[in-house]
């Protein structure tokens, strides 16, 4: 028999399917060099991948299905490694969203480093939802920054979710957001991240999840990412160890790209290319000028642009 299944589970080369959105696993072995075109990662297959895969009649423990193929992903996340080698490790291919949890409490946002990471979304197209968490500890004391916040970020075209793990808060429409989708919390240690996901599902602790009685062997070789069902539907990519993915590196003149704000407005400056710094008639300078496009996300923009310069 052969199918199409999705990549739930990853230890070395043995992987665990399903047939989403029906979650009944079965495991799979990759054989021989089937890669993705073009792809320098270190596991060629990723949670959340699908694939094609055969096997001599119902896959079991015994005779597991072989991945003949890797279907085209829709995106993917990478994480670079930490040595020279230029390889990257994908963290997980054709997610549907990404939760960025943040808090005005401790440990404190910088806006800044938030930008990074929603620029690494729009370079790897994975829609970004932003978790404005634990408001239970400051937004009585400071309504306007709460606001303030929010302003920045809707107006740059991203959703934020007030949230609290702790009064639950914000916790339904999180649900909501996470219904259907295959979905991945990311976000500094301590803003909150488990404590949502546990918010979601009492039952589903991530740090010390098992999603089912499919044993793989190789549980020596480490990182290893995995899905799990939520209750109301969805799906959620596990990351243990690592609280981010790797920001890339992009090229000066591609960074405005991937502010959506400034993208929108930018084909209407005087001169293209536009780094939108010092030209006259720059569309995206009178935007800021005219408080279109947040002070804030600009100065990210012009951080990202002189960081660039010093490594180069
Ligand atoms: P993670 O490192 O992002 O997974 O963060 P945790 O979920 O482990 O939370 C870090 C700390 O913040 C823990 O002590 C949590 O109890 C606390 N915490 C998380 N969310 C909230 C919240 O919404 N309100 C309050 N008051 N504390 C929270
Ligand atoms: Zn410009």
């Amino acid at each position: 028999m052969t199918g199409e299944a999705t990549v739930v589970k990853n230890s070395g080369s043995h992987y665990v399917l399903s047939a989403l959105p029906e979650w009944r696993l079965f495991p799979a072995l990759l054989r021989g060099r089937v890669r993705l075109k073009g792809s320098t990662a270190t596991n060629p297959v990723a949670v959340g991948d699908r694939v094609r895969y055969a096997c001599d009649g119902e896959p079991t423990l015994e005779r597991p299905a072989t991945i003949t193929e890797i279907l085209p992903r829709r995106n993917y996340l990478i994480r670079k490694s930490v040595n020279l080698s230029r390889q990257s490790h994908i963290i997980a291919a054709n997610l549907d969203a990404v939760f960025l949890v943040a808090t005005l409490y401790f440990p404190e946002i910088r806006l800044p480093f938030l930008d990074r990471i929603l620029v690494t979304c729009e370079v790897y197209k994975v829609p970004a939802t932003i978790l404005l968490n634990k408001v239970d500890l400051y937004r009585a004391e400071v309504p306007d920054q709460v606001e303030a916040f929010r302003r920045i970020y809707e107006g740059a075209g991203y959703r934020v979710i007030e949230t609290s793990a702790r009064t639950g808060e914000g916790v339904d429409a999180l649900r909501e957001a996470c219904h259907g989708k295959v979905c991945l919390f990311s976000g500094e240690s301590g803003a909150g991240k488990s404590s949502l996901v546990k918010a979601l599902d009492p039952a589903l602790d991530p740090k010390i999840g098992d999603i089912s009685d499919v044993h793989l062997q190789g549980r020596h070789t480490t990182s290893n990412y995995e899905m799990y069902p939520l209750p109301d539907g969805g799906y959620l990519v596990d990351t243990p160890g690592i609280r981010g993915f790797g920001l890339v590196d992009l090229e000066k003149e591609e960074i405005a790209k991937y502010f959506p704000e400034m993208l929108r407005v930018a084909d209407r400056c005087r001169f293209i290319p536009c780094t939108h710094t010092h030209e006259p008639g720059c569309a995206v300078k009178a935007a800021v000028d005219a408080g279109e496009i947040s002070a804030e996300r600009y100065n990210s923009y012009l951080g990202m642009l002189e960081d660039d310069q010093k490594f180069r």
